[in-house]
């Protein structure tokens, strides 16, 4: 096939689901009216329905697109979110929190952290490091406001992401999308034709005979990759060594009046339970390996740690935990499940959908498909991947619970070089090993570490060396501000009402 030079003309995309749709509404915001946009999407096969918590990042996507946070907010059913309640990981009966934000305040040169840790191994704290960060001081009383942006203020030093209804995120998009151009088209890909000589995608054929070529596919297909893998064989790397769980079984239940501003999960015998608080219900799901435990006993495990009533029956949801050797092949790149998976435990799937787009934008290839560019795709996004699955794999290495199979295997288990690293690094000195382009920041490893009893052997010796600083003092003054600041701010329940309610919140 002779490939002329030139932009892009059109450009499909395979799927409907939040991957699909996310990448309809950037693209179409992007790229210029000469660039026809289609997507395929099969209702029969239908969505993989969850995907309710995020991070951070999304409301950058969200801005981007120009979308208002109030109007998505109630658009979707969706509540704040300041952070994630780690239940039973370390050991049953310690909780801990990932907050959004950063500890206390820096008042020195030295980092607040490292004093910190000083005063903590001298005896001279009363608490855990969670006293002293902001999300959780706002979390646990329930309450919610949008930080400000005066640095000298303890009010600057939170960040937020959301929950919502995936199901009517995609919707809201498909609106988005199909109001700047998107062609949509209903039906199953049953094949895929590939040109002989180069192996490029040429077209999809659906079920009814019709045929959809393009220059340029986008495989958001879900966990089947029908075209990154199914029609390209890239191949899949398994990280299943290190993150075990290949199952999940997800219910929807009544919400709760109070409508908590941070996501749970709680570790259970053979996985962990997620608690997603929206407007109109409780999203809940037992992630585990069916290794250790059967599906009828993970779905009565499930339902009877729900805090509210099912609303419907429980759904599995099966995968591999890993990602694909090669994200774009050809003229086809994969975005969302048809990528790679690695666990909702950090929420950061979608966060991986929006990476994968935006970085498909700032590398936007001509028709002649440059193999630089497509190497560059897969460099970064390798080393995203990469990044992400350390922290997830911290999870479970640093554990003392011995009393089930699951965390055994995972406390004694051998993690990456890359890991140990910094493991190693914390342990000894207190030290934070990170490069800038670390999605998950000190503050969420420093979550991590303490929460799950990892303790440096001492602190950072540069705090050491600053004893004149006046630091009892000055947490004391953190911790003051911190609880006039969240004396200050509504309920989290009263704040959705008065700015996002969303129509399905009863
Ligand atoms: P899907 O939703 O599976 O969509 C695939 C699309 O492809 C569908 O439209 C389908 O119809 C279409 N399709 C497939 N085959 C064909 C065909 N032959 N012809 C035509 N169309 C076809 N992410 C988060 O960020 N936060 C979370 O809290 C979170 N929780 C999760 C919990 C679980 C248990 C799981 C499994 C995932 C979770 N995720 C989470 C991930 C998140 O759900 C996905 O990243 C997100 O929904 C994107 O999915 P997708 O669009 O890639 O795939």
């Amino acid at each position: 096939m002779a490939v002329s030079a030139g932009p892009l003309r059109e450009i499909a995309i395979i799927g409907g689901g939040s991957a699909g749709w996310m990448t309809a509404a950037a693209l179409s915001d992007a790229l210029g009216p000469d660039c026809q946009i289609t997507l395929v999407e099969s209702d029969a096969i239908g969505t993989v329905g969850v995907g309710e918590a995020t991070i951070p990042p999304i409301r950058n996507f969200n801005q981007r697109l120009g979308i208002d946070e109030a109007t998505f907010v109630r658009e979707t059913a969706g509540s704040y979110k300041l952070g994630i309640e780690f239940v039973d990981w370390a050991r049953k009966g310690r909780s801990y929190f990932h907050p959004f934000g950063q500890y206390g305040a820096e008042f020195d040169k030295v980092p607040f952290y490292h004093y910190w840790m000083r005063e903590s191994l001298a005896g001279r704290t009363s608490g855990p490091i969670d006293d002293l960060s902001m999300c959780w001081a706002m979390a646990k009383a329930g309450k919610f406001a949008h930080p400000q942006a005066d640095r000298r203020k303890i009010q600057s030093t939170f960040d937020y992401a959301y929950h919502f209804d995936a199901g009517l995120y995609a919707a809201y998009l498909r609106k988005f999308a199909e109001a700047r151009g998107v062609k949509r088209i209903e039906g199953r890909v049953c094949d895929v034709s590939r040109d002989a000589e180069s192996g490029f995608i040429e077209s999809v054929t659906l079920e009814s005979g019709e045929t959809v070529g393009a220059e340029f596919f986008i495989d958001c297909s879900g966990f089947r990759g029908l075209l990154i893998e199914g029609a390209l064989e890239t191949g899949y790397e398994n990280w299943q060594r290190w993150l075990p769980c290949d199952r999940a079984i997800a219910v929807p239940c009544t919400k709760q009046d109070k409508i908590t501003p941070y996501t749970r999960s709680t570790a259970k015998e053979a996985g962990w339970q997620w608690r997603i608080p929206l407007q109109h219900r409780t999203g809940n799901g037992y992630v585990h390996c069916s290794e250790f435990i059967s599906e009828d006993d993970a779905t009565q495990t499930l339902i009877s740690s729900l805090d509210g009533e099912a609303l419907a029956e429980p759904r599995t949801l099966r995968f591999v935990t890993g990602r694909r050797r090669k994200f774009w092949e050809k003229n086809c790149v994969a975005i969302g499940l048809s990528a790679g998976f690695m666990e909702p435990l950090e929420s950061t799937s979608l966060h991986l959908i929006q990476y994968g787009i935006l970085r498909l934008i700032a590398l936007m290839p001509g028709r002649e498909m440059s193999p630089l560019l497509t190497q560059e795709y897969n460099a970064q996004t390798t080393t995203e991947y990469e990044r992400i699955r350390d922290f997830l794999i911290l999870h479970y290495k640093a554990t003392t619970r011995d009393d089930a199979e699951l965390w055994r295997y995972c406390s004694s288990m051998q993690i990456p070089d890359s890991l140990q690293y910094k493991i190693d690094h914390f342990r000894t000195s207190g030290m934070l090993v990170a490069d800038e382009r670390e999605l998950f920041a000190n503050p969420s490893w420093i979550a991590v570490y303490l929460g799950q009893d990892i303790i440096p052997e001492r602190a950072p010796a540069i705090a050491e060396m600053r004893q004149q600083v006046p630091v009892a003092e000055r947490m004391k003054a953190i911790a003051q501000a911190m609880q006039d600041a969240v004396a200050e701010m509504p309920e989290h329940a009263d704040f959705l009402n008065q700015h996002c309610r969303s129509p399905l919140a009863i």
